[in-house]
């Protein structure tokens, strides 16, 4: 199939192009990454679909709470798309996300869709697809597309830069420390959401969240949040509670932000970011080539042996790499 046959056939919401589309994106064969970036400059970019990342720690509920939530939006006639970012598939040859019978009764809704993870070699590898497939939801006409990642390493730090919304999903604790959730976490999180507030649980959630909340306010002030956001919240995926109210809240949030201008903002400044993200990234990979490698090795050698000075070796590296054929970006 053609190229700009397959990018109108997901911008008619064909499932089946979407998915292929995606598959497309996700392959690192060079002439598919040919195809992949035709095919998304072929793509209309006046679409805007709600992105909502969604972080937690495995075992928190993020896949039950996915499928509430999520049948909860299609129950409201929104079509929602559900992307996972996973990092641990790169290092275990599983994923955390993505492959288990996860959210049965949403993957059988006609206005869901859900695509497991990439397998890559590489955070920043799976970063470049993930938000490629982003790209081909909101195109396909998703209203909501949910993007998933664990609790774990830098993964938050690149869903949030392609949502707008960026949700934490904690369990209730049992001592009154803060969980060891990372500061920088904190910081970028928009809504916490103390799951499992339910039965026994409840108690321990209630102080939990009291203690977010108060966390949460010693925060330096965004200028992207109105009144009272960050927030923390209980809600209980398993029950079904609370998910209403959280609807509510982004909802709000993001009616502010797009009032106020920094939906359009944010926006912009992760355009940038990712433009700049595939150029650091490309230039990462051309480091690797085995005549990189080749020339490191050589004028290292000169180097360790005095031959030449750090500066004027690491100058001459970079002039001849210059000069070597183009890599792909
Ligand atoms: P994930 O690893 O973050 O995707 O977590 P899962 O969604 O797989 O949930 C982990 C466990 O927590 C499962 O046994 C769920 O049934 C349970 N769980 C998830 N949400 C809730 C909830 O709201 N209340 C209670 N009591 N259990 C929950």
């Amino acid at each position: 199939m053609q190229v700009a046959e397959l990018a109108q056939m997901v911008v008619a919401r064909d499932r089946r192009a979407l998915a292929r589309a995606i598959t497309l994106v996700e392959s690192a064969r060079p002439d598919h990454r040919e195809d992949a970036l035709r095919l998304l400059e072929a793509l209309p970019k006046d679409s805007q679909s709600l992105r909502i990342g969604l972080s937690g720690t495995p075992g928190v509920g993020k896949s039950t709470f996915i499928e509430s939530f999520g049948m909860m939006l299609t129950g409201e006639g929104l079509r929602v798309a559900v992307l996972a970012v996973d990092p641990s598939s790169s290092r275990s040859g599983g994923s955390i996300l993505g492959d288990k019978t996860r959210m049965d009764r949403l993957s059988r809704d006609p206005l869901a869709f859900i695509r497991p993870s990439p397998s890559q070699t590489h955070l920043g590898g799976v970063a470049r697809r993930s938000r490629e497939a982003v790209a081909l939801c909101e195109a396909a006409g998703f209203d909501i597309i949910l993007i998933e990642t664990v609790g774990v390493g830098q993964s938050e730090t690149v869903v949030a830069q392609m949502a707008d919304v960026f949700l934490l999903l904690l369990a209730p604790g049992g001592g009154d420390e803060l969980q060891g959730v990372k500061r920088g976490i904190m910081e970028i999180a928009d809504i916490i959401l103390i799951n499992k507030a339910d039965g026994d649980l409840k108690p321990a959630a209630t102080r939990t969240c009291a203690d977010y909340a108060g966390a949460l306010r010693l925060l330096r002030k965004r200028a992207q949040d109105p009144p009272g956001y960050p927030k923390a919240m209980m809600v209980s995926a398993l029950a079904e509670q609370g998910l209403q109210d959280a609807w509510r809240d982004i909802s709000t949030l993001v009616d502010w932000r797009r009032r106020e201008g920094f939906w359009d903002a944010t926006r912009a400044a992760q355009q940038r970011y990712w433009f700049e993200e595939d150029i650091r990234a490309a230039l990462l990979a051309r480091l690797q080539t085995p005549r990189a490698r080749q020339l490191l090795d050589a004028l290292g050698g000169q180097v360790a042996a005095g031959q030449k000075a750090p500066a004027l070796a690491a100058r001459e590296f970079l002039d001849t790499l210059g000069k070597t054929a183009q890599d792909d970006v």
